[in-house]
């Protein structure tokens, strides 16, 4: 299983713990808001993605698995 990861720029605040989490993926940009080095990630990236994922304070990361 293959997922995308998506991170809404209008939702994010820079808050920096998913780039703390998954520091070779998430980066922040010069605007102070994370982005996604890789946007597929697989199966053995899942579980610390989901895991940025689920502690973003504002929602703003979403994973969504591809068919
Ligand atoms: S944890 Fe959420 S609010 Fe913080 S930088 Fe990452 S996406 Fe943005």
């Amino acid at each position: 299983m293959r997922y995308t990861i998506r991170i809404d720029q209008d939702r994010c605040r820079g808050e920096s713990i998913c780039t703390a989490i998954v520091p070779d993926n998430f980066v922040m940009s010069a605007s102070g808001k994370a982005e996604v080095n890789r946007n597929t990630i697989g199966e053995e990236e899942y579980a610390k993605h989901r895991e940025a994922s689920r502690l973003c304070p504002y929602y703003a990361i979403a994973l969504q698995a591809q068919e």
